[in-house]
């Protein structure tokens, strides 16, 4: 077992191999809340395809090695069989992926088919990331998600049939009307139907969204600042008694063996490559992100040109501070040899401990759910 950032690696992890992320950008309809790239037209996925295998070519001498590959989006579970056999037939040409790795697809319940699945597994893929969202069907129609709760039970049943032993559901929290009581019921089920991996978010209005659009009209009301807290420790506290360890703010998984190997990569500052639009990479210095606009995103790769939009050299200070924002994300924490402690920080840390927000280790400073709350503010309070 290799140790890294105080997390044990995951069994078969492979030392050094980059995460790879490809974003599909495409979706049957766009939810109200959702602030990720993509276009409701499928006329473009040939081009698009075209496309990310002449992106991937342009970086083929700097990145070569992949442990983890993520197709995200978007929904890549409505790519035609035959287009993501394209696809991952051309990742595997240009870069070597290390078919052991962790191989994830994001799916919609609406999609999963025996044929679509069996075709998934024969490729490689070995882990499923289902947008669930929640187990209610009024809050599922508030959301405008296209399935119901039985259409993504029965998703759930065809994936496990068709022998993925690895999933992630994701789900959101702090709807209109959700009170702890419906949550908690919610809670249960989730826990019942015995994932992985979850993934459990609030629901926020991100700016440009129809969902801000409406809240700011006072249309829709969100819960307030202490409801959010108080769903937030019930989640962390609920899960982690079912044997779910709470390792990152929005995160769960069932033992470290279960731990996303591919959004570690973000966590611990690892090197990874984003193809397609929206996408975005660093190389363990600089970061470069693609532009929103699937259009521009193939013009410029007709032209033979990267389709980075911005990039930027963190500063060794910059990449200190975003190390310590990353790393109180997560129960790895931060090491305390990253930390100046002089004595008005120590104070400050003393208050944190007597608050039960952070707990420190011989090495470490390892974030509480209840110092997860507050996780975006306590790099300030060490810099
Ligand atoms: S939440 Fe998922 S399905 Fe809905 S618009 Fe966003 S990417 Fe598409």
């Amino acid at each position: 077992m290799e140790e890294e950032n105080g997390v044990q690696e995951e069994r078969g992890a492979v030392r050094g191999g980059d995460g790879l992320y490809i974003h599909v950008p495409f979706c049957r309809s766009r939810c109200p809340y959702c602030h990720f790239y993509s276009t409701v037209d499928p006329a473009f996925i040939p081009q698009w395809v075209q496309a990310v295998g002449k992106e991937a070519d342009l970086y083929r001498r700097r990145f070569t090695h992949f442990d983890s590959l993520y197709l995200g989006g978007g929904t890549p579970s409505l790519l035609p069989e035959a287009i993501l056999g394209e696809i991952l037939e051309t990742l595997n040409r240009v870069f070597s992926i290390d078919p052991c790795g962790e191989i994830t697809l994001e799916a919609n319940p609406g999609d999963l088919t025996p044929g679509k699945l069996k075709h998934w597994k024969a490729g490689g893929i070995n882990r499923i990331s289902l947008g669930v969202q929640s187990l209610n069907d009024r809050e599922l129609e508030f959301l405008k998600r296209r399935h119901t709760v039985a259409e993504a039970r029965k998703a759930i049943d065809r994936i496990r049939y068709a022998g993925f032993d690895n999933l992630n559901l994701d789900f959101i929290y702090g709807l209109p009307g959700q009170d702890a009581g419906t949550w908690r019921q919610t809670l249960e089920g989730i826990a019942a139907l015995q994932p992985e991996h979850l993934s459990c978010y609030e629901l926020t209005a991100e700016a440009g969204t129809p969902l801000d659009r409406d809240v700011r009209s006072g249309k829709i009301g969100l819960p307030g600042e202490r409801e959010r807290r108080a769903f937030f420790l019930q989640t962390s506290s609920f899960l982690e008694a079912r044997g779910y360890e709470h390792y990152e703010v929005s995160n769960f998984a069932r033992g470290t063996a279960h731990y996303a190997r591919h959004n570690r990569k973000y966590w611990n500052r690892r090197r990874y490559l984003g193809l397609g639009p929206s996408a975005h990479s660093f190389d363990g210095v600089r970061r470069w992100w693609n532009g929103r606009s699937l259009k521009r995103y193939l013009e410029m790769l007709a032209r033979g040109r990267r389709p980075a939009e911005g990039e930027e050299t963190l500063s060794p200070e910059q990449r200190r501070l975003e190390a310590l924002l990353l790393g109180f994300r997560t129960r790895s924490g931060v090491a305390l040899a990253d930390l100046s402690l002089n004595p008005e920080r120590r104070k400050v840390l003393r208050a944190l401990e007597s608050a039960g927000k952070i707990i420190q280790t011989p090495e470490r400073l390892i974030p509480t759910p209840k110092g997860f709350l507050v996780a975006d503010r306590l790099p300030l309070l060490f810099c």
